[in-house]
């Protein structure tokens, strides 16, 4: 299988819930509001033999007219429109921003005509109902009877045969981690259960975590899974790592 991180930049994000950017050569984290963190924002995409699959969707910025996200493909020589299966591990802005797009009559599409959308539906259900600041509703209502959406009703199961997908409820109610097979290589994406490389090889409840102590849990158990049984990890918020391996 082929990864390929898509990097929409590096972030501070604090309180407020609001992603702002921040150059590593030129900004001072210290100038930020207390306590934020600094993160990057990077969905993945993985070459299978029967699909191109995206890993979550990033912020949904747009540049110039066209989505950042679609610039990042076309960059690595993909075409937004053959992305066959997107997989969200949960509706948090930073990570399903990009499942939609507004047109200039103010219209939403979805981003990836020909994907199918996997989404956890007593997720969509909460991010609903919670809304803003961590969701953006207006954005997220087109998967609700879009027929390009399935929405997974089990905590556990398999997509194609070859991607299993799991509920943890651990950094957010309902959010979703994903291992994908082929051919003897499994690659794992935590999403926020286990963002940064840094958080599986330390114990460390974050603040921001639905149940952080659940999810430090998980790191902890899947960073050992994963060394025994040669994962290929992808962390979503690393800024210098987002592919690696336990060894
Ligand atoms: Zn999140």
């Amino acid at each position: 299988m082929k990864i390929i991180p898509l990097s929409e930049g590096v972030f501070t994000i604090d309180k407020s819930k609001i992603f702002v950017p921040f150059d590593i050569h030129k900004d001072e984290l210290q100038e930020r509001a207390r306590g934020s963190l600094l993160v990057e924002v990077q969905p993945f995409v993985v070459i299978t033999q029967k699909d191109i699959l995206l890993l979550d969707t990033g912020l949904g910025f747009m540049q110039q007219g066209e989505m950042q996200l679609h610039k990042n493909l076309k960059a690595q020589n993909i075409n937004p429109d053959d992305v066959t299966k997107v997989l969200l591990s949960h509706l948090h802005k930073d990570h399903a921003g990009g499942v939609s797009y507004k047109d200039k009559l103010g219209h939403y599409h979805l981003s990836f005509k020909n994907a199918k959308y996997y989404v956890q539906k007593p997720g969509y259900d909460f991010a609903m109902s919670a809304g803003f600041p961590s969701f953006m509703t207006e954005e997220l209502s087109i998967l609700d009877g879009n027929e390009q959406v399935v929405f997974l009703n089990a905590n556990e199961g398999f997509i194609d045969g070859y991607i299993h997908y799991k509920v943890t409820g651990a950094h957010s109610p309902h959010h979703q981690v994903f291992w994908i097979e082929e051919d003897g290589e499994k690659i794992f994406f935590g999403a926020d259960d286990a963002p940064q490389i840094q958080q599986m090889k330390h114990r460390f409840v974050a603040k921001y975590d639905f149940d952080g102590k659940e999810a430090m849990e998980l790191r902890r158990l899947w960073w050992q899974q994963g060394k025994e049984d040669n994962w290929t990890f992808l962390f979503y918020h690393d800024v210098k790592t987002p592919v690696a391996k336990n060894i």
